[in-house]
């Protein structure tokens, strides 16, 4: 049966964003010297300053994600991250946090409470356990036990906001309250890291993780071919692997900003081409090439690079 128009306008369309060699393995080659920091949201433009230092003063990739993310962490004003997060629904700062290195080494905590930089945790149980993640109260444990200060994270700020939020219990989707900070770093000899840090959806269910401490997930790097990382609805990231998917697709030759599209192009058809929530992917390939895109309304990322560090505005992709 032969493609009515409609559909071959949609084949081609696809078609253009699809790689030269879908089956195969994309020959990429690496990008040297021009350093690179790309990031989430508005809060992605301090933490990109604060990356790129780090990279200035001779830290790796990793040291600079590190402390990229822990800029949103220490901000109150930053209500989706660390201290001066919103609340789980009975009102406590729940966070997730991960990280991951130029050699596939990754670490991660989960709900962990009253530890204001879980993204240092996470590295810490990356550098100096034989584990990969630790959650709730053994991740605050471990963090003490690393001599990290314990301390109330919910601000009066927040506080306030969860008891309005309380006499209604209207139910928040993640766009509305939450801006995940997921950085990704290039350094000087091409070599890829990331992180996630966030205190996932506003007035959650207690115990409630979502994908940003989930490797592969809310965050993945594969140092031959790219990295990617998301903010937006936890759950529909976890399940459809979504930063790991993205990478998967770069290696196949998609082109970076096709990749994501590609990534949430699936979710889309799972919801019947119409999903009423957000997801937002970013990646770096390994030859410098950024991309980004997002399901819908719109989205910022944050991109440092040669000296200028810029908010970027896209549109949705329905
Ligand atoms: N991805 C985060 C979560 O589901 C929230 C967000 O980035 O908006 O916890």
């Amino acid at each position: 049966m032969g493609l009515k128009r409609r559909d071959f306008i949609k084949t081609s369309a696809i078609g253009l964003a699809a790689p030269s060699a879908v089956f195969g393995e994309a020959k990429i080659k690496t990008n040297k010297n021009d350093p690179l920091i790309l990031s989430t949201w508005s809060h992605g433009l301090p933490a990109n300053d604060a990356a790129m230092n780090t990279l200035k003063n001779g830290g790796m990739g990793l040291d600079a994600v590190e402390a990229g993310a822990k800029i949103p962490e220490a901000d109150p004003k930053s209500t989706s991250v660390g201290f001066g997060g919103l609340p789980d629904e009975k009102g406590n700062v729940t966070l997730d946090a991960c990280i991951m290195d130029s050699t596939g080494n990754a670490g991660s905590v989960a709900f962990i409470q009253n530890i204001k930089h879980p993204v240092s945790v996470a590295r810490k149980v990356m550098e100096d356990t034989k584990h990969v993640m630790l959650v709730g109260e053994g991740a605050r444990q471990f963090a003490v036990s690393q001599g990290f200060e314990e301390m109330n994270l919910l601000t009066d700020e927040s506080k306030v906001a969860w008891e309005k939020w309380k006499k209604k219990r209207r139910e928040m989707t993640p766009h509305e309250t939450h801006d995940t900070i997921s950085v990704l770093a290039q350094d000087k000899n091409g070599d890829l890291a990331g992180a996630c840090t966030t205190s996932g959806w506003a007035y959650k269910m207690h115990g409630r993780v979502g994908d940003s401490p989930i490797i592969g997930a809310g965050l993945f790097v594969d140092n031959e071919v790219g990295c990617a990382a998301a903010t937006g609805l936890g759950e529909e990231v976890i399940k459809s692997a979504g930063s790991f998917l993205v990478v998967e697709l770069m290696r196949q030759g998609y082109d970076p900003t096709a990749a994501c599209e590609e990534a949430l192009n699936r979710v889309i058809k799972k919801h019947n081409g119409n999903p009423d929530f957000q997801i937002a992917y970013i990646a770096i390939r390994k030859d410098g090439k950024i991309g980004s895109a997002c399901i819908k309304w719109s989205f910022e990322y944050a991109l440092a690079q040669g000296g200028v560090n810029k908010l970027h505005n896209i549109k949705g992709m329905i």
